[in-house]
């Protein structure tokens, strides 16, 4: 019996991906670990991605460019804030690249990178370190399947790469 089931909204989908950059710098890859376990529709990888895994079957193989605008979106210049040194914490050890987490106006959580340091005024850039970015993802489809109940309740994909809760 073949397998005639394909990637739809609320379906559990296991795949393998490698995800480069135009310039051809590699991200992101499944290579040589488990393949990710996602579930469809629920917008757990971005929204580009999804659109182009909607029926799929288990066994293709395909080539998909994201744009920023259905990846992690445009780089925004406003993204870039001066802050002073004295809002991090006293025993932070700031550098240029560093990477920290930080929350919004709403409370959401965001990552800020350190792009530059100049005696008390620390450039951040808030841009996701991804925006602006074509995504040119590989993927190979491994598995397509019904999500357990645990799984339509928590709204995620258990095992193989996904959370394990
Ligand atoms: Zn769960």
């Amino acid at each position: 019996m073949s397998d005639t089931r394909t990637v739809a909204s609320g379906m559990v989908v296991t795949m393998h991906y490698k995800l480069t950059l135009d310039d051809g710098q590699m991200v992101d890859s499944s290579e040589g670990q488990d393949p990710l376990a996602y579930l469809q529709g629920a917008q757990q990888i971005v929204p580009g991605l999804e659109k182009a895994m909607e029926g799929r079957a288990v066994g293709d193989k395909f080539d998909v460019i994201v744009t920023p605008a259905e990846g992690y979106g445009e780089r925004i210049d406003d993204a870039v804030q001066t802050v002073q040194r004295n809002q991090f914490p006293e025993d932070a050890e700031l550098r240029e690249g560093l990477q920290f987490q930080a929350m919004d106006q709403d409370e959401n959580p965001l990552i800020g990178t350190i792009q530059k340091i100049e005696g008390e005024a620390v450039t951040v850039d808030f841009n996701h370190v991804l925006a602006g970015q074509n995504l040119n993802f590989a993927v190979e489809v491994v598995e397509v399947r019904e999500p357990t109940d645990e799984e339509s309740s928590h709204g995620h994909a258990h095992g193989a790469g996904g959370p394990e809760q």
